[in-house]
């Protein structure tokens, strides 16, 4: 190339870029991380997700009563942690107290903008034996749920998806005890055959909990609620529907009438993040099962369990909080394109990064 039209090559080339970024200036916004909160609400469940795109979504809000604990506690992250004023969704897994029971609390202090649930009683083509544990229309947590949620929610099913801005997925893999479809490609999985056999049937709620896996890029979550042993063993047996996944949220707070070591094993997880209470999950089976995973890196707990042996716990640098009072949340940041994450007891504690795989 000629002198001169190398020099007017480049001049061409700046004020392309001049432009670009002169176009890009008021419009471009810096791609922002996918947040995951474990809140700790003393062995219940609160995991607060904030997508790339700003959107929020509460899985769980924890117990009712005690002034609002842990309504205030997920409020707090919502507003002084990730700045926001809306809590865009709520998905409760199932009707037990420890799950469903913030919500009350929750409507009090935020907007609330869509409720995904697994059903009520009452809704038309609904069987009430599908709900052994209510709620019931007189039930006081069954009222502050139906008045808060009226006109506002969605009953999901096994294969259904909510929709999310950007690339961010949510498929929901089981509800109300059925799991989604095999597809056509599907393989049977070699570790069934040395899978624990099954356990009584489950006439609980638990059983049907709303499991759903969370996709940014190559980062999967997964979360099942307080699912239970034998549909657990369908999740993954004869075929493997879920997939194996980077961060798994230890089911059922960690007690060992769930978390099928099957399962685990078929997941295949990196990191295990587990929301216990002082004295509640955290079993020694569930522990030792998170240690036989062969590729698990990290394994982190809300509390510490005053219940088991000290040898059955998980390492103290692991564990969020080790007083009876609790409060102290896990943060896992995810890279806005998925490939890494940053897993943080707190606020202020140190980072620890992961590869998805
Ligand atoms: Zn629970």
């Amino acid at each position: 190339m000629k002198p001169y039209r190398q020099a007017l090559s480049r001049l061409t080339l700046a004020a392309i870029i001049s432009f670009l970024s002169l176009q890009a200036g008021p419009l471009a916004r810096a791609a922002e991380p996918l947040e995951i909160f474990f809140i700790d609400v003393m062995g219940g469940a609160a995991t607060l997700i904030c997508t790339p795109e700003g959107e929020t979504i509460l899985l769980d809000s924890g117990w009712p009563g005690l002034d609002d604990r842990d309504p205030k506690r997920i409020v707090y992250v919502l507003k002084e942690v990730l700045k926001k004023n809306k809590l865009d969704h709520i998905l409760s897994t199932h009707w037990h107290t420890d799950h469903y029971g913030g919500v009350e609390g929750l409507a009090k202090r935020i907007d609330i903008g869509r409720f995904w649930d697994r059903g009520l009683p009452e809704d038309p083509g609904a069987d009430p034996a599908n709900f052994p544990d209510g709620p019931k229309m007189d039930d006081k947590l069954g009222i502050a749920y139906r008045a808060a949620s009226k006109g506002r929610r969605t009953v999901l099913k096994a294969g259904d998806s909510i929709p999310l801005k950007g690339i961010m997925k949510a498929t929901v893999l089981a509800a109300s005890g059925k799991v989604i479809a095999a597809g056509a490609s599907a393989r049977p999985n070699p570790l069934c055959e040395t899978a624990p056999a099954d356990k009584n049937k489950d006439d609980s709620d638990n059983a049907l909990s709303i499991v759903t896996k969370f996709q940014l890029g190559k980062f999967d979550f997964f979360d099942a609620g307080d699912l239970t042993w034998n549909i657990e063993r369908q999740l993954v047996c004869p075929t493997n529907l879920v997939g194996e996944v980077d961060l798994y949220q230890v089911t059922h707070h960690g007690m060992d009438i769930s978390n099928h070591p099957t399962l685990m094993k078929s997941l295949n997880p990196s990191v295990a993040i587990m929301n216990n209470g002082p004295r509640k999950g955290g079993s020694a089976a569930t522990v030792k099962w998170l240690r036989e995973l062969p590729n698990l890196k990290a394994a982190y707990a809300l509390h510490k369990n005053a219940g088991t042996a000290e040898a059955d716990n998980l390492p103290a640098d692991m564990t969020a909080n080790h007083d009876a009072q609790g409060g102290q949340f896990i943060r896992v940041t995810v890279a806005p394109d998925g490939a890494t994450y940053k897993v943080r007891i707190g606020a202020y504690g140190k980072d620890a990064e992961y590869l998805s795989k």
